[in-house]
């Protein structure tokens, strides 16, 4: 035990020579020099890209409509990117995500961010159903990458992202409840719906 432990530091300093990230390195556990298989890459780089559509999107319709709920959860979506970042450096892999607002590399999401925005702009109940669509595909989307890792770590992201995702969620339909309308789930099952909103708020890994 001793011994590997030496052997950890030993190689930590080789490492922390080498590394950008070398101030949050972890002297407990080998750094994973490992590269991850492309699926868990290419999800952490997709991820990266729609927590930004999360927010950008809810960052317009707040300057749209001035509903509060956008407001807060834009400043979540930041923290959900951060969370996708710091992944994505752990790993070396190159960060996707533009400065610029309402601009993405992946053509997908692009388009996806132009038709929300597009339709939100039509009525604050249009707006408020494009906000509980983000968090329904989010959820759908996080679920689908979570089931084909591997690495503990990213599954752990992976959970948190959906918990804020299901208060998103829970915090959207709330707001259109309120205008009488009922949200019909687009990506998730209605069971799966169903569940969430029968949940209370959580407190998604704070203390
Ligand atoms: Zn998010
Ligand atoms: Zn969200």
């Amino acid at each position: 035990m001793k011994l590997q432990n030496r052997f950890f530091k030993t190689g930590a300093i080789f490492l922390a020579a080498f590394s950008l990230s070398a101030c949050d390195f972890n002297t407990e556990e080998p750094t994973p020099e490992v590269t991850l298989p492309e699926t868990e890459s290419n999800g952490l780089v997709f991820m990266r890209e729609e927590e930004k559509l999360a927010r950008d999107v809810y960052i317009e319709l707040f300057n749209q409509y001035d509903i509060q709920v956008f407001n807060n959860i834009s400043r979540s979506e930041q923290t959900h990117m951060d969370l996708v970042l710091e992944m994505i450096n752990k790993y070396g892999l190159e960060d996707p995500a533009l400065s610029e607002e309402g601009s993405f590399v992946n053509t997908d999401l692009q388009k996806l961010y132009d038709d929300l925005v597009s339709q939100g702009s039509d009525s604050q109940e249009a707006a408020l159903i494009v906000g509980a669509t983000i968090e329904d595909l989010d959820i759908r989307d996080l679920e689908a990458f979570k089931a084909e890792l591997t690495n503990n770590d990213i599954i752990e992201l992976y959970d948190l992202l959906i918990c804020g995702s299901r208060n998103h969620l829970r915090a959207f339909t709330s707001q259109l409840a309120n205008l009488g309308v009922t949200y019909q789930p687009q990506f998730i099952t209605q069971e799966a719906y169903d569940a969430i909103i029968a949940g209370e708020h959580e407190k998604c890994g704070q203390m």
